[in-house]
């Protein structure tokens, strides 16, 4: 974690005032929640909707703060203490951030995308850390305050670090990108989300590129090449930009793209070759031909960073996901469920039902499918999409949940025997069909937007077992 003295720290910060006797503090980390401070932090006091940190500014001191920020438009700092005054809290955090990335000679990944960000970020990641010293994204810190911290949390002596940036909006990812500059940027890919605030596909295409924005000179830009979109956004740009660029994805189109692909139900992963592994076969232990997608972005970044073929290959398949993006839970009588309840987009929804249709081994397949939400005014044709992709001679019964999702149903409907496709707006009832449909060697999928919370569909499907 970063470690300077005060006075650094209040130039670093951009402060403009503070007391001279406390020059040669040593500051050790930082800290936005006066709860989790720790010895020799600097606390940041955020002013939140309900609490303002700087009522705590006095108690982090006697918790073992070494100093605090203080913003000037809040009357009546305390005396005696080490603060450092600055008129804006969070460009002074972002200013700390950038400033401690600028001063290390840290290399630096940045990725982006609709989605896949994170998979993506673990794999880059674990692959690196085969070879090199690597800190990476933790949870969900991808943000304006969430990707500073991360990078006041680096060592000094870190090789690369992996960055998550998520954005919902225009301006985002540029501002994240010029804190972090990063010497290569990924974006994974673009999709649907955020469809409804940014209007168009080609907005959202613009948005992720704004990445470049803060790529060094004659840095590396990889990126999905199988969407046209990525590819038409960067002609807008000016043409001189000395960037390399990298095209990964499933079409033969692209620099690398999967020459075989074979899903291995038994141990829940995914075999692989490509273009250019001279029949190096690459083992991933997630399902699903969107994990090859990923894999191949964090291939090229990894021979891009010098790392070997054989710690690739054990990169991939020592990989580690964060906080477990599908998950494969047993019933207790044998049913397999596929937990994907965690987020959904048209991309990733369709990402799912080809991994179902992929998987070899089971008995019958059914999906459970809940509404994908913030999709804007096309949201019901989204949803009658989805529903025109199933097919009964791949996916043997159809549910779905929620009203958005009923479109899904009306649209499998025409191509599905009679009783093969329901709609429910109660997960109890709909849990109770599935529950006297399914048998033990079958596999259910479920995935919905988050919003939906069809993980308590999961977690009933695992319990309560099957109905005789
Ligand atoms: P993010 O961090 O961008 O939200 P994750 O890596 O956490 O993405 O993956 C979230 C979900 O997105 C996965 O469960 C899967 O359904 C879908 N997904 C992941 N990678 C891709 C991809 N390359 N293309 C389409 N869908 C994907």
């Amino acid at each position: 974690m970063i470690r300077r003295q005060y006075k650094d720290i209040a130039a670093m910060v951009g402060g403009h005032s503070f007391v001279e006797n406390h020059d040669g503090l040593w500051i050790q980390g930082v800290s936005i929640d006066s709860r989790t401070i720790k010895e020799g932090n600097l606390f940041f006091p955020f002013a939140g909707q309900q609490l303002d940190g700087h009522d705590y500014v006095q108690e982090v001191f006697a918790q073992g703060a070494a100093a605090s920020l203080w913003q000037n438009d809040h009357p009546n700092p305390p005396e005696g203490v080490p603060l450092i005054f600055v008129d804006d809290m969070l460009k002074a955090l972002q200013h700390l951030a950038k400033a401690y990335r600028n001063s290390l000679p840290v290399r630096v990944v940045g990725i982006t995308g609709s989605n896949g960000k994170t998979t993506t970020k673990d794999m880059v990641a674990s692959i690196l850390a085969t070879t090199y010293k690597v800190h990476k994204t933790e949870a969900n810190m991808n943000t304006h305050i969430g990707l500073p911290l991360t990078l006041l949390q680096m060592d000094e002596d870190t090789e690369m670090a992996v960055l998550e940036m998520g954005m919902r909006g225009r301006g985002e990812i540029e501002l994240l990108a010029v804190i972090a500059q990063p010497e290569v940027a990924i974006i994974t890919n673009v999709g649907e989300a955020h469809l409804e605030r940014l209007g168009s596909r080609e907005e959202i295409a613009r948005a992720k590129l704004e990445i470049v924005e803060g790529l060094q000179p004659g840095g590396l830009l990889v990126y999905q090449g199988d969407n046209p979109l990525i590819n038409k956004v960067l002609s807008e740009r000016n043409a001189a930009d000395s960037m390399l660029r990298f095209t990964f994805g499933a079409d033969p189109g692209n620099d690398l793209y999967p020459t075989a692909i074979m899903l291995d139900s038994e141990s829940n992963g995914t075999h692989f070759t490509t273009n250019a592994s001279n029949g190096i076969a690459y083992y991933i232990p997630l399902l699903g031909q969107h994990n090859v997608t990923n894999a191949l972005a964090a291939i090229i970044v990894s021979k891009y960073m010098g790392v070997r073929e054989p710690d690739i290959t054990r990169g991939l398949q020592n990989l580690r996901i964060t906080g477990m993006r599908v998950e494969i839970v047993r019933g207790a009588n044998g049913l397999t469920i596929i937990n994907d309840a965690f987020n959904a987009s048209p991309t990733a929804m369709r990402a799912a039902i080809s991994t179902l249709e992929e998987l070899r081994g089971y008995g019958r397949k059914m999906i459970v499918l809940g509404d994908m939400l913030e999709l804007g005014d096309e949201e019901q044709q989204f949803h009658r999409e989805i529903g025109e992709r199933l097919t009964p001679d791949q996916i043997d019964y159809v549910f779905t949940y929620g009203k958005l999702a009923e479109h899904i149903a009306d649209a499998a409907q025409k191509k599905y025997p009679l009783d093969h496709v329901f709609a429910y707006q109660d997960k109890e009832e709909l849990v109770r069909k599935v529950r006297a449909l399914a048998k033990p060697a079958d596999v259910v999928l479920v995935k919905a937007s988050r919003g939906m919370k069809l993980d308590a569909v999961v977690e009933a499907l695992k319990d309560a077992g099957l109905l005789d």
